[in-house]
């Protein structure tokens, strides 16, 4: 009404001013009907246009309202309805038809899609929330069926009168609703998270354990009071000092004195100690209670939070890992760290005291073999037995271990009997040959051994231990060889530094020369080729053969210019005679680990296959089986570089070393070389029967050919044949020979072969 007085105003006066001019035209002019006409004309016309002015400028107001309303509800990001009080529809914005999937043509029958959009039993009770101004949560339903959840919230923005100017006020109400899915959803993992952390907290067992500033009692979480079964309620120090073991009071006494003595700035550290607390099954357990000051932000008054987990666990884990770096877990033996240890100790009494020890050190032949053929398990269930057999040998003041693979270790105490590791070593090597099982039933084990006197020369028990285990690499592969580091060994020792300086000069004087020892077929007896084996022609005829130099050679290096002669010379030789048109053979070449780790080992055999033009194919390099263990993954690599060439690759020696079967599967070599070790007795036990046919069977399956060394009978030759061996080298079929002796024996074998209609391998024995 106030926005209309002007108006009402301008209404009145020209109501004021009709009347004076009447009541003028009555007094002075007669009351002249023209006049009188004209006046209320006029001041009709003027009310009439008063009047439409004043209806026109409601309206712009109400447009002006609405147009307003609407560029608010489309800024807020939000569904918004705008309507009347009468809960007549007058607008939706865009993010309403976003949200429930409206149309802007569905809500233009806006009450339609209000009836739609909220269920027809929720409606009324709905608006009558939404008009008490209330956060009200319901479900929409969206124009897909889908129901969302929304929560709205109700202002009234407008009031306007009716422009009928009935002088009813008109309320526009504005209602703005949120979409609760993203919000329930977080709340759902909220939950989730909640119950999640809950549980772990339950799972692992963390105690709460509280002090709030100015108390003097505590509060326990329920895990921490089942923990310790402690009383319901808060508990005082006391009850925490009952269940803490006396050797811990300590610390539980020191962290009270640090409560006690409080500082505010030493609230953001936190501490932790470990303690044995009575937990609920009367036992003592370890715990570690992590723990911070609080401070009260009104008073000097401490306080102290902190949680409890046990860690018994933890602490058996840290005994057993320090276990574990001392004991050996197949026989429960110290291991090599453990014995280094305990031998320096009865080192030193050695030193300081008259008393001696001796040192053993015991391997079992061929073990590795044994693993391949009869399985891991049944391996380690040897090295147990191994165990237990040596830890009867064991006497006061003595030590036992298993310093590494198949290698058993002894320290006894002297007793001034001379003969004393021999009997142990006796008694061993009995009692190992006598262990019989399902798996070892036909199976004869035996091991052998090194030792030595730990003496007071010695600068340290490493080096005590360094004797044993050369001692015991001297036994060569041969089964119970007992070796004692004496002065014969020592004096090798020395020996073999003199040898590694005439080394030196026998290559400058070129006394090195090959020998070739035949390699037959098993099928048809025919000669497959050769390998070049070194000898040492010393000036006075003389020869050396390569054991006692090739080892010395090796540590020194000038194994590199051994072996680049070798592969020349080979080479050289094998052209030669093919180009004197005898059978082509592959000639096959030693290469030890030094020289097969050489950078330039592939470009070496290149070259030398380039300047004697022999065709690759036959040239084989033998490559013992340790070497590959050194680095498989590099070994492998360099194998395949030389297979690249077109070089054949042996495996030799197979069966001496440490490697495992599996092992030699994955190397590209294409022949195994069972070692001489299985063949000399292959005739007579039946566990050398077995391992070299297992052998086979397995390099059979991944196509690698298998030959057999060192065989010097017929009946060792049939054996081999009927395990389904390729083939043989041996002195059966010929010793390793100077080169103008092997083209003798090629011209030789072949004519035989031609003549013969008999047996070869009976032929080759008569
Ligand atoms: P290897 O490569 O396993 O060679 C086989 C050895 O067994 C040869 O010994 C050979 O004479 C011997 N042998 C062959 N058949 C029989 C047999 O029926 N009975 C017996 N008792 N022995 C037999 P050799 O020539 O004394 O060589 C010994 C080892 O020295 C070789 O074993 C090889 O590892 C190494 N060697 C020989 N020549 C070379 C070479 O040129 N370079 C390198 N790096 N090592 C070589
Ligand atoms: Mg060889
Ligand atoms: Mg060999």
């Amino acid at each position: 009404m106030r926005r209309y007085i002007f108006e009402i105003a301008v209404a009145f006066l020209l109501l004021v001013v009709t009347a004076v001019f009447l009541i003028c035209n009555y007094l002075y002019f007669d009351n002249r009907s023209d006049i009188t006409t004209i006046v209320v004309i006029v001041s009709t016309l003027c009310l009439a246009g008063i009047a439409f002015h004043s209806s026109r400028h409601m309206v712009n107001k109400e447009l002006e309202a609405k147009a307003r309303l609407e560029r608010l509800a489309d800024s807020i990001n939000a569904a918004v309805i705008v309507w009347d009080a009468d809960f007549h529809y007058r607008y939706v914005n865009f993010e309403f038809t976003k949200i429930f999937g409206y149309s802007e043509e569905d809500i233009r029958n806006g009450n339609e899609i209000l009836h739609k959009v909220l269920p027809e039993d929720a409606f009324m009770p709905s608006l009558q929330a939404i008009i008490n101004n209330r956060d009200e949560e319901f479900h929409v339903t969206a124009k897909n069926g889908e129901s969302i959840a929304t929560i709205w919230n109700t202002s009234i923005m407008e009031i306007i009168e009716k422009s009928d100017a009935s002088g009813t006020k008109q309320y526009i109400l504005m209602s703005i609703g949120y979409d609760l899915t993203e919000l329930l959803n977080t709340k759902q993992e909220l939950a989730d998270s909640e119950k999640k952390y809950a549980l772990s907290m339950e799972l692992s067992e963390i105690g709460i354990l509280l002090l709030h500033p100015g108390e003097h009692t505590l509060y326990v979480s329920e895990q921490l009071r089942n923990m310790f079964l402690l009383p319901e309620g808060d508990i005082t120090i006391k009850e925490i000092r009952d269940i803490v073991h006396r050797k811990d009071s300590a610390t539980i006494e020191t962290i009270v004195s640090y409560v006690k003595g409080y500082r505010k700035t030493d609230t953001t550290v936190i501490h932790d100690a470990s303690l044995r607390c009575k937990s609920s099954d009367g036992s003592y357990k370890w715990y570690q209670f992590r723990y911070r000051l609080i401070a009260s932000p009104n008073s000097d008054a401490y306080g102290l939070g902190g949680s409890v987990i046990d860690i018994t666990k933890d602490k058996e884990k840290d005994s057993l890992i320090e276990k574990m770096a001392y004991v050996d877990e197949v026989t429960g033996l110290f291991n090599r760290n453990r014995f280094m240890q305990v031998g320096q100790e009865a080192f030193e009494v050695t030193r300081d005291s008259n008393a001696d020890y001796w040192v053993i050190i015991t391997d079992i032949d061929n073990f590795h073999i044994i693993n391949d053929t009869t399985g891991y398990e049944n391996g380690n269930k040897l090295l147990q037995r191994m165990a237990s057999i040596v830890t009867s040998q064991s006497s006061a003041g003595g030590y036992v271990a298993r310093i590494g693979g198949d290698n058993f270790a002894l320290i006894v105490a002297d007793t001034g009997n001379e003969s004393l590791p021999i009997a142990i070593i006796n008694t061993i090597q009995t009692e190992l040959r006598e262990t019989k099982s399902d798996t070892f039933k036909t199976q004869t084990i035996t091991c052998s051994a090194g030792y030595c006197k730990m003496s007071d020369s010695s600068i340290d028990f490493s080096k005590v231990l360094d004797q044993a285990e050369f001692s015991l690499s001297l036994s060569d592969g041969s089964r119970e060889s007992v070796i004692r580091y004496d002065n014969k060994v020592h004096e090798r020792v020395l020996r073999d530094a003199e040898t590694e300086k005439e080394i030196a000069e026998a290559i400058e004087n070129k006394e090195f020369v090959l020998f070739y020892q035949p390699k037959i077929s098993l099928i048809d007896g025919s000669l497959m080729g050769m390998e070049a084996l070194i000898r040492w022609i010393k000036p006075d005829g003389r020869i050396v053969p390569p054991v006692q130099f090739i080892p010395i050679a090796e540590k020194s290096m000038s194994i590199t210019q051994i072996s680049n002669f070798v592969l020349n010379e080979a080479c050289r030789q094998n052209k030669e005679w093919q180009d004197k048109g005898l059978q082509k053979l592959t000639v096959s070449v030693n290469l030890t680990s030094v020289d097969f780790y050489q950078t330039d080992v592939i470009s070496n055999i290149k070259t030398v296959l380039e300047t004697t033009n022999l065709s690759p194919e036959y040239l084989d390099i033998e490559l013992t089986e340790s070497l590959a263990l050194k680095d498989i993954d590099n070994a492998v690599s360099q194998m395949d570089e030389i297979r690249n060439l077109g070089v054949k690759l042996s495996m030799d020696d197979f069966g001496t070393g440490y490697s495992s079967l599996s092992y030699i599967q994955v190397l590209p070599i294409s022949l195994l070389k069972l070692d001489r070790s299985f063949i000399m007795y292959l005739e007579q036990d039946e566990m050398s029967k077995e391992i070299v046919s297992a052998v086979i069977r397995i390099a059979k399956c991944k196509r690698i050919e298998t030959i057999a060394e060192g065989v010097e009978n017929a009946e060792q030759a049939a054996i081999l044949r009927q395990s389904g061996c390729d083939y043989v080298q041996g002195y059966l079929f010929g010793k390793p020979m100077p080169a103008d002796k092997f083209e003798e024996f090629i011209t030789e074998h072949n004519k035989k072969l031609a003549e013969n209609t008999g047996d070869f391998i009976h032929q080759a024995a008569g």
